[in-house]
C-alpha cells in the first residue's frame, strides 16, 4: 500500500502544486487522480517515485518512508508510463521494452525473450519487434510504453495521461487492455488523467483534485456519481450522473421474457414457432440470432421478409453488460423492448422499458441500503 500523508509541494517560485494531500492507495487496484489542468496531479505522481521531492509530509510504501529508500531501488519497483509513450527513438521496439531488464543486468537473450512475451501480452504483433517507434501508430507506441514499464515486473505502475494523445476508438481499446492486464497481473496502478469518464471507467478509487492541489473527494466511482462531495465535484462530473451510474449495476438480475420470441427459417419464410399476445414479436433465425421485430398479424401471414421487420437495435449481453446498456437498447428500440443475447449473439430473452425501470429503482434502493449499512459501520 502507498500512503500519502499530509504531503505538500511548493515549487521554488512559490507555486503550491499540492497542498496537504492525504490518502491511501490500495494494493492491486487502479487509483486515478483526476482534475482540471494544473491541479497537481502530475506533481503528486512524481512524488511517488521521487522525481519530485515533497516540501512537507511523507509518502510510505508498504509502511516504509520512501525518503529512506535508495531512489534507484524505489524506481525499479515502479514502472512509469507517460503521454506519447516517451520511447527511445533510436532503439527498436524490442530494445525499448528490454531497457530496464538490461539495466538490471539480464542477459540480452533473456531480456529479449521477456520483451517478446510482453509484446504478445499487449496485443502487439511480433513483426513490429524490429521496427523503430516512428514506424508505429500512436496507439501501438502507447502499448509499447506500457510493455516497457511492465518489463521488470514492478509491483507498481505509475501512468501519467498515458492515453490522452490517441483518438477515442484506440483509447477505448487501450483502456480495456489496461483493465484486462490489471485483472491478470494485479498491479498497483496509479493513473493520472484530466478525463473524468476515463477516471470513472478505470478507477477502483478516484481522487478528484481541485486547483491549488487540494483533494476534493476520494471515493469509488459509483459513490462519486451518487454523492459528489460539493458543487465543484458535481460540476466536474458533468451531466447524466444517474444514467452513468447505471454502468455499475449488472444486467444479470433482469428477468427476460422468452415468450415473445419466434424463430423462423429465413430462407423458407415460414414460422417455426410462435407465441404470446404482445404488441410485437422478436423474430430470430433458427440459430437464435435476432432479425427484427414484427407484429403478430404480419408474422402469422406466412411470408417473413427480414427487411420489413423493425430494427432490433444493438442488443445487450445479458449478465455481462450493465443496466445502462440494457436501458440504452430499450430506449433506442422502436418497440421499447430491449433484446438480451448471450456471448455468441443468440437471443436469450427480451425485456421492456418498464421492467428495466423497475430494476433500476430496485438497484438504487439496494445501493442506498448498502451505503446506509456502511455509514452505520
Ligand atoms: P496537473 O498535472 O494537474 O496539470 P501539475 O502537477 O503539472 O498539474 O502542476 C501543478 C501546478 O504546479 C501548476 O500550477 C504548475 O504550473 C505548477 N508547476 C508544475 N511544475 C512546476 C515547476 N517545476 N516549477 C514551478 N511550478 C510548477
Amino acid at each position: 500500500m502507498i500512503r500519502i500523508d499530509s504531503v505538500t509541494k511548493r515549487y521554488p517560485d512559490g507555486t503550491v502544486a499540492v497542498d496537504r494531500l492525504s490518502l491511501e492507495i490500495p494494493d492491486r487496484s487502479i487509483t486515478v487522480f483526476v482534475g482540471p489542468s494544473g491541479c497537481g496531479k502530475t506533481t503528486t505522481l512524481r512524488m511517488i517515485n521521487r522525481m519530485v521531492e515533497p516540501s512537507a509530509g511523507t509518502i510510505l510504501l508498504d509502511g516504509v518512508d520512501i525518503q529512506k529508500q535508495p531512489v534507484n531501488t524505489l524506481r525499479r519497483s515502479m514502472g512509469y508510463v507517460i503521454q506519447n509513450a516517451g520511447l527511445f527513438q533510436h532503439r527498436t521496439i524490442v530494445d525499448n521494452i528490454a531497457t530496464v531488464p538490461r539495466l538490471l543486468g539480464w542477459s540480452k537473450q533473456r531480456a529479449r525473450t521477456r520483451a517478446v512475451e510482453l509484446m504478445e501480452r499487449m496485443g502487439l504483433d511480433a513483426s513490429l519487434a524490429k521496427r523503430y517507434p516512428y514506424q508505429l501508430s500512436g496507439g501501438q507506441q502507447q502499448r509499447v510504453g506500457v510493455a516497457r514499464a511492465l518489463a521488470a515486473d514492478p509491483p507498481v505502475l505509475l501512468m501519467d495521461e498515458p492515453f490522452s494523445a490517441v483518438d477515442p476508438v484506440v483509447r477505448k481499446g487501450l483502456q480495456d487492455e489496461l483493465l484486462r492486464i490489471q485483472a491478470e497481473l494485479g498491479k498497483t496502478i496509479v493513473f493520472v488523467t484530466h478525463d473524468i469518464d476515463e477516471a470513472i471507467k478505470l478507477g477502483t478509487m478516484v481522487a478528484v483534485m481541485r486547483t491549488g492541489g487540494r483533494l476534493a473527494q476520494y471515493a469509488p466511482p459509483a459513490e462519486l456519481l451518487t454523492e459528489p462531495a460539493d458543487s465543484f465535484v458535481e460540476d466536474f462530473l458533468g451531466t447524466d450522473r444517474g444514467i452513468r451510474r447505471l454502468s455499475f449495476f449488472p444486467s444479470a438480475d433482469l428477468e427476460l421474457l422468452t415468450s415473445p420470441i419466434v424463430a423462423v427459417d429465413a430462407d423458407a419464410g415460414k414460422i417455426a414457432a410462435r407465441s404470446a399476445d404482445v404488441p410485437h414479436l422478436l423474430v430470430t433465425d433458427l440459430e437464435g440470432k435476432p432479425l427484427g421485430w414484427g407484429e403478430p398479424k404480419d408474422l402469422t401471414a406466412g411470408e417473413i421478409v427480414p427487411e420489413r421487420l423493425l430494427s432490433h437495435g444493438r442488443p445487450f449481453v445479458h449478465g455481462k453488460d450493465s443496466l445502462r446498456a440494457a436501458l440504452d437498447c430499450a430506449v433506442l428500440s422502436p418497440t421499447g423492448w430491449a433484446v438480451g443475447v448471450d456471448g455468441t449473439g443468440r437471443v436469450v430473452g427480451v425485456v421492456s422499458q418498464q421492467a428495466i425501470g423497475e430494476a433500476i429503482r430496485l438497484a438504487h434502493a439496494h445501493g442506498r441500503a448498502e451505503d446506509d449499512a456502511r455509514a452505520a459501520g
